[in-house]
């Protein structure tokens, strides 16, 4: 089969011919239905020196994931050939305490799990191909609803990340309040619909690009700001200069970061998402009193539950450009020139 595979770090990536999966005991192989084109991806590709990981090239793109059952290996229940599912990306060693509650981003025995830190497209194998080798089958999750594939891939990235971080914040985010978020891209414009979904906090997008701004009222943006020096001043005029009680950075560039800082309410949240290199001075006289910071990676499985079920009842609807394993390094370079609007997805 054909697979978009890293070959080293700071390279584009290339279509190669590449063995069919097969599942061992425990482990599943899923025929792809749709993989998500993250912008991580690009940081991959462009960004990260050698060693600033515990993994490395060369594998197969792709960590956003849905399709069908292929193959079952021996000792794996619940599922059945042809089924549906999700891929629940980060893939820790199964046993720790965070990984025992499907936080297996945060896995805290990453030397016992199958790659430390990622999963399938970030270190191992993934879905940008007609198959990919799932290590544990507790690492899926049976698509509710009809869900399709091509809607639930973005879903488990694109949309998870969002919502666990928008989730954490859920008790500041009452009837009164703001949310901002900051980069309406393929994270951005569902995590835009989930504020509105699960909260009722009025939300303001920020954005450099214009059609993400449009993407964004769209997806049930209050408010649209265009980013740039004057964005933290407007935001503070719309909230009575209170400032926002829940600023999500998916960006992460020195920029935005200090855009978050200067927006922020006291006793608000500043989570930063993106990971765009940049930093923040956080001091005393820095930032608001009892504003937190904190990073946030993916989501757990528990979360893909929920956020699934909010795209099976069409309460959270990714915008998706779909193209062929063909195009995929197009899809990339579109990303990178800034011409995409919403997720791109590969179906191979
Ligand atoms: P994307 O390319 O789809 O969207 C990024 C958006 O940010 C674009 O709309 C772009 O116009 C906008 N933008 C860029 N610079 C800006 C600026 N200075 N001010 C305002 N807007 C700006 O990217 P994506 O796939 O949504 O990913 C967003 C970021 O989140 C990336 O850095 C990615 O690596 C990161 N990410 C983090 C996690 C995590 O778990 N922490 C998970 C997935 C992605
Ligand atoms: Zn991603
Ligand atoms: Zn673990």
């Amino acid at each position: 089969m054909r697979a978009l595979r890293l070959l080293a770090w700071n390279s584009p990536p290339e279509l190669v011919e590449v063995p069919v999966p097969e599942a061992g005991p425990g482990q599943a192989v899923i025929r792809i239905g749709g993989a998500g084109v993250c912008h991580s991806d690009l940081h991959l590709m462009h960004d990260f020196a050698p060693g600033l990981l515990p993994w490395g090239p060369p594998f197969t793109l792709g960590h956003e994931n849905a399709g069908w059952v292929h193959e079952l290996g021996p000792g794996t229940g619940g599922f059945e050939i042809g089924q549906p599912v999700a891929v629940h990306g980060p893939w820790g060693c199964g046993h720790c305490e965070r990984c025992l509650v499907g936080i297996d981003p945060y896995c805290e025995d990453p030397a016992a799990a199958p790659v430390p830190g990622g999963g399938g497209g970030l270190g191992l194998d993934g879905g940008m191909a007609e198959f990919m080798l799932v290590p544990d089958v507790r690492h899926l999750v049976a698509l509710p609803g009809g869900l399709d594939p091509v809607l639930a891939a973005p879903l488990t990235d694109a949309g998870l990340t969002p919502y666990h971080a928008v989730r954490r914040s859920w008790p500041k985010l009452a009837p009164g309040t703001t949310a901002v978020v900051i980069g309406v891209g393929g994270l951005g414009h569902v995590g835009v619909q989930i504020l509105k979904a699960t909260t009722a906090a009025r939300v303001i997008a920020v954005d450099s690009r214009e059609q993400a701004l449009l993407l964004a009222k769209d997806c049930g943006a209050d408010l649209t700001v265009v980013a740039g020096p004057d964005a933290a001043a407007e935001i503070r005029r719309e909230t009575g200069g209170r400032g926002a009680d829940v600023v999500l950075d998916l960006v992460g560039a020195d920029a935005t970061l200090a855009l978050g800082a200067a927006a922020v309410r006291t006793l608000g949240d500043l989570t930063i998402v993106g990971i765009a290199g940049g930093t923040l001075p956080v001091s005393f006289f820095g930032l608001p009193y009892e504003a937190s910071v904190q990073t946030t990676y993916w989501g757990s499985r528990t979360e893909l539950v929920e956020v699934l079920d909010l795209g099976a009842r069409g309460l959270v609807r990714p915008t998706t450009t779909t193209f062929p394993l063909g195009q995929a390094v197009h899809a990339y370079q579109e990303m990178a020139a800034g011409r995409l609007v919403g997720r791109a997805v590969i179906v191979p």
